[in-house]
């Protein structure tokens, strides 16, 4: 395993504990996945883990058959629908999918996210609501994913979740926890009264300001120092075998 490696899988670790220190993806259904530098496998944490305790060792890499191909452990086999977004936007290199309350809470009365302030207009243009589904199994609709999806950035999954995709790691779950957050304010705003959109021309400031590399990757450095200040990343090298094995075997 070469340097390079080692990095990504460490940075990976830290996304999900970034993930987790924001109270997302807590429980065993979450997905984060970071493509590999190849380009045609992707790594994931196991099935039977939450996010706030993955370690580097703890990583997998698949194939988009989901056939380990490095690292050992049970992955999620609804993973196929990231190995049909891989495959089809040669542009995502990692993707986040979960079941946050204010995702869900918006998707379930029928709502996507618009553009109320600053945060929230720097999606406009990049996330739909999918309302139909062809099962809600997810490895069973990779296809109608892909398609809603076409190039946005994220959808939100009607009577499910949100998936969220990035240009890399820091961008997908730096999107995903704001995107949540923005969810969360359009609900409270909309309990309270009617919603008023800002300008286009705000939109289109923000899109450059808060939709941008810089953004992200200073938000990122803020997310690893956090992590890092409250022990979050706490065993996050650690090399002993898993505590959560003998579930993912049983
Ligand atoms: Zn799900």
């Amino acid at each position: 395993m070469g340097v390079l490696m080692d990095d990504l899988k460490a940075e990976l670790a830290l996304g999900y504990r970034i993930l987790g220190s924001q109270g997302i993806g807590l429980g065993l259904l979450a997905h984060l996945t970071v493509r590999s530098p190849g380009g045609s496998t992707f790594w994931t944490y196991q099935l039977g883990q939450s996010v706030e305790e993955v370690r580097a060792i703890d990583l997998v890499e698949v194939d988009f058959s989901l056939k380990p191909v490095e690292g050992t452990g049970l992955v999620n086999p609804n993973l196929v629908f990231h190995s049909e977004i891989y495959a089809a936007r040669p542009d995502v290199k990692s993707i986040v999918h979960h079941h946050g309350d204010n995702a869900v809470a918006l998707g379930a009365i029928g709502k996507c996210l618009v553009s109320f302030d600053r945060n929230a207009g720097r999606w406009d243009g990049e996330i739909d609501l999918v309302e139909e589904y062809e099962s809600p199994i997810l490895r069973e609709q990779g296809a109608s994913i892909v398609a809603a999806l076409g190039g946005l950035k994220a959808l939100l999954l009607k009577h499910h979740g949100v998936l969220v995709t990035g240009e890399n790691l820091a961008d997908a779950v730096v999107s995903t926890i704001e995107l949540e957050h923005s969810c969360g304010v359009q609900l409270k705003a909309m309990a309270a009264g009617e919603l008023h959109l800002m300008p286009a021309a705000e939109i289109e400031d923000t899109k450059r300001a808060l939709g941008s590399k810089r953004y992200y990757e200073g938000t990122w450095a803020y997310y690893k120092r956090m992590v890092t200040r409250l022990g979050l990343d706490a065993g996050i090298d650690d090399t002993r075998p898993s505590a959560f094995a003998a579930i993912a075997a049983s």
